[in-house]
């Protein structure tokens, strides 16, 4: 169970890396480039933040960041098969083992555990086979939904028999 541990955290930390938005200038954000890069450095080489690649099915130049990201999304959706975590794998630089290689590693190894939440959408690491929210918060918003879609539903229903019951007494 012990030398589980680390490679779960740096799963979730995979998870967070493939739902980084470019475009969020949130700093407080867990979706914002600079918050990830402040709080995990070295999960990704650094050059993956400043250099750009071109590649055959994108000619355009991207930043190596992106091109990971978009194979660890597309890994994502397939449960890690083999070939994108080879590639994925493959795609840091030689001789030095990045923590989001280990990452891919760990969830090729455990591809139950890389789910869509499904109520936000946004990939996570499984805890259990059960687990279907991506946190605490969501998990707390769901469940309130719920409630409050139970109480679109049976609610009028209940009032009137409490309303009922009342004036009984
Ligand atoms: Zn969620």
């Amino acid at each position: 169970m012990e030398n589980e541990y680390f490679p779960l955290v740096d799963a979730q930390v995979l998870a967070e890396f493939s739902n980084l938005d470019a475009k969020d200038s949130d700093p407080l954000s867990p979706t914002n480039i600079d918050h990830f890069r402040h709080n995990h450095p070295n999960f990704v080489p650094d050059n993956f933040w400043t250099a750009q690649h071109s590649t055959e099915d994108s000619p355009e130049p991207r930043y190596f960041w992106k091109i990971a990201q978009q194979y660890v999304q597309d890994a994502w959706k397939e449960y890690f098969p083999l070939k994108t975590s080879v590639r994925l794998i493959a795609f840091g630089p030689r001789e030095v083992v990045a923590a989001y290689q280990q990452a891919v590693m760990f969830l090729t190894l455990n591809r139950w555990r890389a789910k869509f939440c499904l109520r936000c959408g946004s990939r996570f690491v499984a805890v259990s086979p059960k687990s279907i929210y991506c946190g605490d918060a969501c998990f707390h918003v769901a469940r309130k939904d719920s409630k409050k879609a139970w109480w679109t539903e049976h609610g009028p229903q209940w009032r009137n028999k409490r309303t009922k019951s009342k004036r009984s007494k």
